[in-house]
């Protein structure tokens, strides 16, 4: 028998939207940050060299790797405080 009421636990890092650059409130990791995350990207094989795109998410690299909350979708890179 399936139990249908499982509780629903929350995600403990919320993934990033593309309209979280947009957003005043997130604050930006620093440009170091940034080009070591882009950096990671630029040697891996699911980035689209013309478009700067990710294969496995379909964000745009330059701006998914300003949020502090983003992360690889297959753990090459992670969030930062
Ligand atoms: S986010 Fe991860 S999977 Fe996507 S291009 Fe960067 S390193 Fe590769």
């Amino acid at each position: 028998m399936k139990n249908s009421k499982k509780p629903k636990i929350p995600p403990l890092v919320k993934p990033a939207r593309v309209w979280d650059m947009l957003d005043p409130n997130i604050e930006k990791v620093s440009e170091e940050v940034q080009m070591s995350r882009m950096d990671i990207c630029k040697d891996c094989p699911f980035l689209m060299k013309i478009t700067k795109q990710c294969r496995k998410c379909g964000c745009h690299m330059p701006w998914k790797t300003q949020l502090p909350h983003a992360t690889c979708p297959i753990g090459k890179w992670g969030a930062v405080e």
